[in-house]
């Protein structure tokens, strides 16, 4: 095997080097994976730009990255179900399995949880990486490795869907067109919406949530009153949302959400913009709308496969920028920046497109 473990490491704030790390040895129910493809998240760039995001902050030198694909290098004695050769999509959080939340099946809420490259834990933006075998999916060969790393957000659409409760002609509202925005009108379309009215303040981002299905978009004005926006929302679906999904996590994208939806509806939040923000509780409360919380995903990188294997999903679209490893820092840049077009940025951990099949 190759003596070659190119690995991104953040340091600190605006402090991310490429250097060699060993190559990690594995337990019996371990795989080693050759990376191939690590897309950049929001997070990834907060804790560049920011060093913390909320009370995970980076205070020692960091792996990044953990929207990824690898194909197995090697296996545990233990692993039954994975081989030598066999592409996969790693599920990023090891939950520790025990505790009450993991024996109920919630285990994104283990409070245990070793999530790549959330401090302290190490992500995966290397060339060698060991993780547990059943948190590893192994892809078809019509799947790309691009599209087994977007599997990672996309879970984060199907489980925000999942949580607000999305079916068959649901009309739902999303707030922010970003990569968690668009997967979740990605999923929310695939789960039998009716109609999905997307906003954002870039009307670049609106474009492509039109071209993946949205059946309306608002562009928002930055100094429009919550009021405003709902009374536009209403007219433009031309119908009260029961579901809203808010993907900004603002004070305002959540005012809207609560405001905006339909007595009895459902607000999920999943953006995670403000800790406190000041919200029409009382509103909430008196037409029985529902406020649910999401934490990333459980038990959903199943059924996000399962859509983008059927068809029913097509996430490509989201990839706007591809990088080698070796061009991390000129990935990163692009990423910060969404004047420059940016959607999902994907990193190349080997040639672009060696190991997928079609
Ligand atoms: P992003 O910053 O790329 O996208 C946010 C989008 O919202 C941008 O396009 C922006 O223009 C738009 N926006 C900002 N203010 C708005 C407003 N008032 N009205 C409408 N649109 C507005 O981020 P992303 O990667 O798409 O992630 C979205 C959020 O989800 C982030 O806060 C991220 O931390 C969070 N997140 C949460 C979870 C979770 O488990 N809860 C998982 C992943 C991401
Ligand atoms: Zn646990």
């Amino acid at each position: 095997m190759a003596k070659d473990n190119l690995t991104a490491v953040l340091y600190g704030i605006e402090d991310l080097r490429l250097e060699q790390r060993p190559i990690p040895e594995i337990a019996d129910d371990e795989v080693l994976l050759a990376m191939d493809s690590v897309g950049i998240c929001s997070s990834d760039v907060q804790y560049l730009v920011n060093g913390r995001i909320g009370d995970f902050i980076v205070t020692k030198p960091m792996v990044i990255g953990h929207e990824a694909a690898g194909v197995v290098a090697k296996v545990g004695k233990k692993v039954k179900h994975l081989a030598v050769g066999d592409r996969v999509a790693c599920e990023p959080g090891i939950p520790c399995r025990y505790c009450d939340h993991c024996k109920v099946g919630k285990y994104n809420l283990c409070p245990d949880m070793v999530f790549c490259a959330t401090p302290p834990y190490d992500g995966n933006l290397t060339r060698y990486f060991k993780h547990a075998a059943d948190f590893c999916f192994k892809l078809p060969d019509h799947i790309s490795m691009e599209e087994g790393a977007l599997l990672e957000p996309l879970s984060v659409g199907v489980h925000a869907c999942r949580r607000a409760g999305v079916g068959l002609g649901s009309r739902v509202l999303v707030l922010g067109a970003g990569p968690i925005g668009l997967v979740t009108l990605l999923a929310a379309e695939a789960m039998g919406a009716e109609k999905i009215l997307i906003t954002d303040l870039v009307q670049q981002r609106l474009d492509v949530a039109k071209e993946l299905g949205a059946t309306h978009t608002l562009l928002i004005n930055k100094n429009d009153t919550a009021e405003d926006v709902v009374k536009q929302v209403h007219a433009v679906m031309g119908a009260e949302p029961d579901k809203s999904i808010d993907c900004c996590g603002t004070e305002s994208t959540t005012r809207v959400s609560i405001l905006g939806t339909r007595s009895g509806g459902c607000v999920v939040i999943v953006g995670m913009d403000v800790a406190e923000p000041k919200i029409p509780l009382m509103n909430a409360l008196v037409r029985e709308v529902d406020i649910r919380g999401v934490f990333r995903y459980c038990n959903d990188y199943r059924a996000a496969l399962a859509l983008i294997t059927s068809g029913k999903i097509n996430a490509k679209r989201l990839i706007t920028h591809h990088f080698d490893i070796t061009e991390t820092a000129k990935a990163f840049e692009t990423a910060r920046y969404i004047h420059v077009g940016a959607i999902k940025v994907m990193i190349h951990v080997q040639p672009r497109g060696i190991n997928n099949k079609v």
